[in-house]
Parts: C-alpha cells; sequence; structure tokens
C-alpha cells in the first residue's frame, strides 16, 4: 500500500514508519521537522530498511500544495502532524492553532479530493478536565477558559474531530480518529515537556527529579510498542470508519509513583523535587489531575489490549536514551 504519514519523523510517526516499512509498505514522510527528527528514521534514510519503500519529503502541512501532491499519490494517510507537547503550546500558540486546525484541513481537502482512506491521529487531552473514570468515547470535554493558553491544544484537536466527522458524513471520507493516552517509549524526547523521558533523562544523569505540583496528578502511560500497530488496524479497520478509539494504557499511576518508580528501574541516586506549577509553567496553568481511559471499543474494534508493564516501558525508554550517541538530543 502507498502511505502517507505526516509527521513521520516524529516519536510516534517514526513507529508507525518501520512498521509499515517492515510489512512492505511504500511509506512518505511529509514532516517540517519542527519537533520531529531525520534521526528517528535513521535506518530508513540511509536505505537498511525494507522490504516496503521509503522516501522523506521535508515540508508543513499549510503547504497546501504539497500536502494535496502527496496525497495524490497515496491510498492512505496516517495524519500525525501537530504542534504538540505543553512547552510548544503556551510559548507557540499561534503556529501551535494554525498547524494544528489549517493543517488538518488541508489533510482533511486533500484526502477527499484524492479519496484515500485516512487516519486523525487526535489526543486524550480533548477531554480536558474531565477527571471521570474510565473516559469513554462519548465522554463530555470539560475545558477550561480559551483565555488559558493550555486549552488550545484540546480545543484544536476537537476541531479537527468535528472536522473529521463532517468531512465523513458530508463529503464520504473514509476516516478513523485515534485518541492516544500519554503515549511514550523509545526516541520520545523530554524537551517538549513530556515527563517520561524528562523523568528518565534526570535518573540517568544522576539530577533531581521535577516532580511538578505534588505529584498526586495521575495518567495511563500507554506504550507506542502496543498503540501504534492499533493505529494501523484503526485505518484498515471498516468498524472503526468514522469513530473516534481510546487508545491508553492500562495502569492509573501518579505522577509521584512513576518517578520513585524511574528511580527504582534505571538504579538511579536521585532524589525526587517538588517544583510548583507557577515554576514549571508559568502563572495560571491548569493541570489534569486524572485521565484514565476506558479502551473497550479499541480492545473490541482492533484487539487493542495493553500489557507491557510500565516498569519495562520505563526500562525501554532509559535503554534508548542511553544508546543515544549524545545525551544532549534529550534534553529537556
Ligand atoms: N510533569 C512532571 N515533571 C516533568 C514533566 C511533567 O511532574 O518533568 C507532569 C505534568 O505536570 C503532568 C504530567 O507530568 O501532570 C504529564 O505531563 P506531560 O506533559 O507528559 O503530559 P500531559 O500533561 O499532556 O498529560
Amino acid at each position: 500500500m502507498r502511505i502517507l504519514i505526516t509527521g513521520g519523523a516524529g516519536f510516534i510517526g517514526s513507529h508507525l514508519v518501520d512498521l509499515l516499512v517492515e510489512r512492505g509498505d511504500d511509506v512518505v514522510v511529509l514532516d517540517d521537522l519542527s519537533t520531529g527528527r531525520l534521526d528517528n528514521l535513521a535506518r530508513h534514510t540511509s536505505g537498511e530498511s525494507g522490504p516496503g519503500t521509503f522516501r522523506f519529503e521535508e515540508g508543513n502541512v499549510l503547504d497546501r500544495a504539497l500536502v494535496d501532491r502527496l496525497i495524490g499519490e497515496s491510498e492512505y494517510v496516517l495524519h500525525l502532524a501537530a504542534a504538540v507537547g505543553v512547552h510548544t503550546i503556551l510559548n507557540e500558540p499561534l503556529r501551535s492553532l494554525r498547524t494544528n486546525i489549517h493543517g488538518t484541513e488541508n489533510v482533511l481537502d486533500a484526502a477527499v479530493a484524492h479519496h484515500a482512506k485516512m487516519l486523525l491521529v487526535s489526543t486524550s487531552e480533548i477531554y480536558g478536565k474531565n477527571t471521570s473514570d474510565k473516559l469513554d468515547e462519548g465522554a463530555d470535554r470539560i475545558l477550561g477558559s480559551p483565555l488559558t493558553a493550555r486549552w488550545t491544544y484540546a480545543a484544536a484537536k476537537g476541531i479537527d474531530e468535528s472536522f473529521a466527522q463532517a468531512y465523513g458524513k458530508e463529503l464520504g471520507l473514509e476516516v478513523a480518529i485515534a485518541r492516544p493516552f500519554n503515549t511514550v517509549g523509545p526516541r520520545q524526547t523530554g524537551r517538549y515537556g513530556m515527563v517520561v523521558p524528562n523523568l528518565v533523562r534526570q535518573a540517568l544523569a544522576g539530577e533531581p527529579l521535577t516532580v511538578y505540583g505534588d505529584g498526586s496528578q495521575t495518567r495511563c502511560f500507554g506504550f507506542v510498542g502496543e498503540v501504534a500497530p492499533a493505529m494501523v488496524a484503526l485505518v484498515e479497520t471498516p468498524a472503526a470508519q468514522g469513530r473516534a478509539v481510546n487508545l491508553g494504557g492500562a495502569r492509573e499511576v501518579s505522577i509521584l509513583e512513576l518517578a520513585r518508580t524511574v528511580i527504582e528501574v534505571t538504579g538511579s541516586t536521585s532524589d525526587i523535587t517538588l517544583v510548583p506549577y507557577s515554576e514549571a509553567y508559568g502563572e495560571g496553568y491548569e493541570d489534569m489531575q486524572r485521565r484514565v481511559p476506558d479502551n473497550t471499543l479499541a480492545g473490541e474494534i482492533v484487539g487493542y489490549e495493553p500489557k507491557i508493564p510500565l516498569e519495562e516501558i520505563i526500562e525501554t525508554v532509559a535503554e534508548d536514551q542511553r544508546n543515544r550517541s549524545t545525551i544532549a538530543e534529550t534534553v529537556a
């Protein structure tokens, strides 16, 4: 199959490239390398991978003509290109909004025009401050004020989902939506705020682990090795078309517990430092206290059943960071 992956040089995108090239698909990656890195695709750019083919196109999803040309060559498009990470959202709100709204619109338009099937990669952030136990896909989105920059990511991705539904209903686009919950694993960088690579880097460097707030906030970390295959299955499964599907981890863990586990798994001598939110993100930041997925639908539709324990996931992240040529690549 001919597949375009927008954002394919990023963390999740590059794992999708691996899976698809390894099973024999012809993959084109569109990425502007703003947060993605060619290093993530090293074995493909060096021509060592196969049996499928690989091509890299440097460019932005805001470039309509480029998006149209590339989707014109494709049967499937996996749309991951987005401005991601809390730091990006807070520091570059304009770029974030434009990329996450107009970029997605460009991809949807081209997918309709060329009859490509599409996977929109959304986010668990769209649930906002809904702390219910086991958020199912119909759960309410509870967002803070539009004046609080933190919520613009969730707002933009929510619009993307609404757009995708509308393109499906009115224009016949075949599109499935994935909602990953805190996906982690090798190649993720802590540079844009993500907690697991950041804590692992600190633990390996013998620095204090920075836990924001009181550390009682919880997350359910999904493993990229389980989430990426589920995304591929979603785009290929008729039952997923026109639906949004959660892809999260099985275990709810507090960030303080996560930090302790990182120290244990890496055998680090680091301490844990509690950092007030205002220091970590500036005044007025609102964190999500809890975000727990109901993964039932993904289990039913594509057999998604997260099994890898958190300790093992952390170990893969630590191993990846130890193997990097320079520690600078993982610096927050
Ligand atoms: N966090 C932390 N220390 C860090 C980075 C993040 O305690 O060095 C916290 C952050 O405040 C949040 C959780 O870890 O409560 C997850 O943060 P991340 O940015 O990875 O994901 P998201 O907030 O989007 O769930």
